[in-house]
C-alpha cells in the first residue's frame, strides 16, 4: 500500500456526489440545517443510512445518491462538496482528476443547472491557484433516467462551458444501469461528439445490456466506465470485437464492483481478461465517498490479487496519461512529474 500512496496517480472515474467523504457530509448537514432549521434529517439519522447501504445492492447504492443530493442542494453546497473532494484527491497523491457531476436544477434554493456548474467551476479554478499540486478537468454527466430534451439541454451547457472556461472537457453517461435504454441517448451523444465533447459512457455495468450497449460503442466512446460484462454472454464477441477495434479505454472500479456485488471478489473482475490482452485498463474509485475507497487503496486491491510489481503498477498510472481529455501540454507536464517519480524510486 506505501508504494501506492506514494505513486503519482490521474483519476478519471470519480462522481462528485459519490465522491463527498463522510467528514464533508456532516459539514453539508450542518450547511443544511443552519438554513433550515426545520429540516428534520438529524446526524444520526444519517449515519443510520450511510452504515444500512454499505456492502449492500447497487439499489441501496442509488439511495445513498438521493440522500446525499438532499443535503448538497443549493450553489455553496455543491461549491464546499467539489473543493473538500479536490482537497483528499491531491492529498492521496493524484496529480491529474477528471471529475464528472450531474447538474441538477433546484427551485427551492434557486439553484440552476447553469449556476451548479459555475459553482463547482469556481472551486476548480480556486484550486488550481492554490498550492495543491493537482489538474482538474470537468465531465458533465447525463443521468440515464432523465429526458432526451433535458440532456440535450446538459450538452448545450456542456459546449458552452468547455468554450468559455476550457474546464469542461466531455460527457458522461451514468445513473441506475437498469433503469431505462441508453442507446435512447445516441443522438445527444453523436451531437456532443461532434461539438468536441469526449465521451465516457458507463456501459455493461450489469449483465445482458449488449443491446444498448453495441449502437452505442459505434460512436465509438473516448472511454468505457465499467464495462464489467462486455466479455460475458450474449454478443460478448461483438461487443469485445468493437472495444478492441476502437481501442477504447475501460475504466475499472474495484471496490465499486464489490459493494454493488456486479464481481463476488477481486480475482473474478473483468481486470485480468482485459490486462493479459494488453488493452489498456484505468484504475478508479468511481464513489470513494460512497464506498470509503481511496485510489491508493484501489492500486493495492489489485496489485494484491493479480501479483503486480511496483513496475507494473508504476505502468498503469503512466500508461492512464494517455487516456486523459486535456491537451498535450497537460500530458506532457504529466509525464515528466511521473518520470520524475520513477527515476527516483527504481
Ligand atoms: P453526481 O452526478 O455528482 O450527483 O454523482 C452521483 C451520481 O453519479 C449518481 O446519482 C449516479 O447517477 C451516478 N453514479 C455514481 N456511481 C455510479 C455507478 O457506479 N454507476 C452508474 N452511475 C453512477
Amino acid at each position: 500500500l506505501n508504494y501506492c500512496r506514494i505513486l503519482p496517480k490521474v483519476e478519471l472515474h470519480a462522481h462528485l456526489s459519490g465522491s463527498i467523504s463522510e467528514k464533508t457530509m456532516i459539514k453539508l448537514i450542518k450547511l443544511k440545517t443552519d438554513k433550515n432549521p426545520d429540516w428534520q434529517l438529524s446526524h444520526a439519522d444519517w449515519q443510520f443510512h450511510l452504515k444500512a447501504v454499505k456492502g449492500k445492492s447497487l439499489e441501496d447504492v442509488f439511495l445513498i445518491f438521493q440522500l446525499i443530493q438532499e443535503i448538497s442542494d443549493s450553489e455553496e453546497a455543491a461549491y464546499v462538496a467539489c473543493k473538500d473532494v479536490i482537497s483528499e484527491f491531491a492529498a492521496d497523491n493524484v496529480k491529474y482528476l477528471e471529475l464528472r457531476t450531474t447538474p441538477r436544477c433546484i427551485p427551492k434554493t434557486g439553484m440552476t443547472r447553469r449556476s451548479y456548474i459555475e459553482s463547482v467551476l469556481r472551486a476548480i479554478s480556486e484550486c488550481h491557484s492554490s498550492d495543491l499540486g493537482i489538474e482538474i478537468r470537468l465531465l458533465l454527466a447525463i443521468d440515464r433516467r432523465t429526458s432526451v430534451k433535458d440532456a440535450m439541454e446538459i450538452v448545450e451547457l456542456a459546449v458552452e462551458f468547455m468554450m468559455k472556461s476550457g474546464l469542461v472537457v466531455g460527457l458522461d453517461l451514468s445513473g441506475d444501469p437498469t433503469v431505462n435504454d441508453a442507446s435512447d441517448f445516441l443522438p445527444v451523444l453523436i451531437k456532443a461528439k461532434s461539438a468536441g465533447l469526449r465521451l465516457a459512457l458507463h456501459l455493461a455495468e450489469v449483465p445482458d445490456k449488449a443491446q444498448e450497449t453495441l449502437p452505442l460503442l459505434e460512436l465509438p466512446p473516448d472511454r468505457l466506465g465499467h464495462g464489467t460484462f462486455l466479455h460475458k454472454g450474449d454478443q460478448s464477441e461483438n461487443m469485445v470485437g468493437l472495444v478492441k477495434k476502437h481501442k477504447v479505454p475501460i475504466e475499472i472500479c474495484v471496490t465499486s464492483n464489490l459493494i454493488t456485488s456486479t464481481v463476488s471478489k477481486v480475482e473474478d473482475l473483468h481486470f485480468q481478461y482485459w490486462y493479459d490482452r494488453k488493452h489498456p485498463v484505468i484504475i478508479c474509485t468511481d464513489d470513494k465517498g460512497v464506498f470509503s475507497c481511496s485510489l491508493s487503496e484501489e492500486f493495492a486491491l489489485i496489485a494484491e490479487a493479480f501479483k503486480l510489481s511496483e513496475q507494473q503498477l508504476y505502468d498503469l498510472s503512466y500508461d492512464a496519461i494517455d487516456y486523459i481529455f486535456a491537451g498535450d501540454d497537460i500530458k506532457n507536464k504529466l509525464q515528466n512529474e511521473w518520470k520524475v517519480f520513477h527515476s527516483r524510486h527504481s
